[in-house]
């Protein structure tokens, strides 16, 4: 119902990233599954998070299944950086301390073909076969022989867009040089700052917290939410974040945010 609401297409999901086995984290897949279902997919789909989801859906299978795709599950071996990539992007499982094992995942773009100058293309004489290799960042040799060095021919790169999701933990200053410079963190901030203790306990963050971590981890853009429903106004949570990490906005479900795409600065 949400994903209709927000226009988007459940049949185009692929892979789903859980972080872990609390009800707020896993409940939405029940419904999700069955409406795929009844869709009519056929192409699997893959669920990535700790080991224990396979049991949670055997336990869907076995009360309302079975579904007519197969579902291919991914725990985070601690041995294997990555837990996914394609052509497009790699992801990466971060450990984080819970009531439960859980996981935060890390988005990061692959590097994308260089784009060739097209009067380049002309003043040089360069041929398909050319273009390819230099796309890929290879230099060029002139029919005469001369070097052209591959910053003259082609645009400076993209640089590669990071995006971290840390849900739930609680405070883990050790997280900071694994979300080093992200372009975009979300992090959790369950709790205010004169609820300290309360996040302790039940192994969450305070918006503060949150945004130590993304000052620590020098991120470009922080943003929270999972908020206790014990706050009325979750504002408040996000004035406590920006005393220490300003550039920080409280989300709610269905907000997007956007990293721009910026070409790198060449010499
Ligand atoms: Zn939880
Ligand atoms: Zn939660």
């Amino acid at each position: 119902m949400r994903l209709k609401k927000y226009g988007l297409n459940p049949a185009r999901i692929h892979h789903i990233f859980i972080s872990h086995l609390h009800g707020d984290h896993v409940f939405g897949l029940f419904g999700l599954l069955s409406s795929l279902g009844m869709m009519g997919r056929k192409v699997p789909l893959n669920l990535y998070g700790p080991p224990a989801l396979k049991d949670l859906m055997d336990y869907y299978s076995r009360f309302f299944g079975p579904l007519p795709f197969e579902l291919a599950f991914v725990s985070p071996p601690e041995d294997r950086e990555y837990i996914f990539e394609n052509d497009k992007i790699s992801v990466t499982a971060i450990p984080l301390k819970h009531r439960t094992p859980a996981f935060g995942y890390l988005f990061r773009e692959k590097a994308k073909e260089l784009n060739v100058i097209k009067e380049q293309i002309e003043a040089y004489g360069l041929g398909i076969a050319d273009v390819v290799k230099i796309k890929r960042g290879e230099d060029f040799t002139s029919k005469s022989g001369e070097l052209i060095p591959n910053s003259k021919l082609t645009l400076a790169p993209f640089h590669r867009r990071t995006y971290a999701y840390i849900s739930d933990t609680v405070y883990d200053p050790g997280l900071a040089e694994k979300v080093k410079g992200v372009d975009l963190l979300f992090h959790e901030a369950t709790f205010s700052e004169k609820d300290k203790k309360l996040a302790a306990q039940t192994l969450h963050s305070t918006a503060a917290q949150a945004a130590s971590l993304a000052k620590a981890a020098e991120v470009k853009k922080l943003l929270i939410g999972h908020f206790s429903t014990r706050y009325r106004d979750p504002a408040q949570l996000e004035e406590e974040a920006r005393e220490i990490f300003p550039n920080t906005t409280g989300v709610k479900d269905g907000d997007l945010y956007s990293v721009p795409q910026k070409r790198l600065k060449r010499e």
